[in-house]
């Protein structure tokens, strides 16, 4: 199968000038999942594992998926404001401005470790910051899952530290 067919585009969303592309063809088909989950399991190996990282949102469906086939546990990194309880938080700039994402404090014992996961990398500044706390609360980063990468916006550049996985390049 190939997954870039089932990757859809959107010209000019959500503003002029974008091409979003969309992962829900992925997600409506069962095999396509399957082949999702099974590409990241030839590269991280679930005794490297303990928690997958959502970021918020599409990031939690990988997430999860992944969290499933593992069989290990999923936590979320959200907007900042939506996680009850203690949080920890963590500012990026972006476009035009600033945004903040949290975590509940102690989701997260010292040095488990974490896989992080979202459906896109981009410039990579939600990347970076994400890797930032998880660090800032203990967590010890196994690598990045991504099922799309920019290539173009070099990403990966800001997080090459860590072992980082992408499926499908533009
Ligand atoms: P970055 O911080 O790497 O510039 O942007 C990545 C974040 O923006 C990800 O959380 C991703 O979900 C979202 N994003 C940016 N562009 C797109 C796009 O074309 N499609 C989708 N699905 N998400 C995007």
């Amino acid at each position: 199968m190939n997954l870039k067919d089932k990757i859809a585009e959107y010209p000019n969303f959500p503003k002029k000038g974008i091409l979003f592309r969309d992962f829900s063809p992925i997600l409506k088909d069962p095999s396509a999942m399957t082949v999702i989950a099974d590409e990241f399991t030839k590269h991280f190996h679930p005794k490297n594992i303990d928690l997958f990282a959502g970021i918020e949102s599409r990031g939690f469906i990988l997430a999860c998926i992944l969290a499933a086939r593992y069989n290990k546990g999923m936590v979320m990194i959200r907007k900042a404001g939506k996680l009850p309880g203690k949080t920890t938080k963590t500012s990026y700039t972006i476009e035009y401005g600033k945004d903040t994402i949290e975590i509940q404090k102690d989701i997260i014992k010292e040095g488990q470790r974490i896989l992080i996961c979202d459906d896109l990398l981009a410039t990579g500044g939600t990347a970076k910051a994400s890797a930032k706390l998880i660090e800032k609360v203990g967590g010890k980063i196994v690598g990045f899952a991504f099922i799309i990468e920019l290539t173009e916006l070099n990403g990966m550049k800001g997080i090459s530290k860590y072992d980082c996985k992408s499926l499908v390049k533009y």
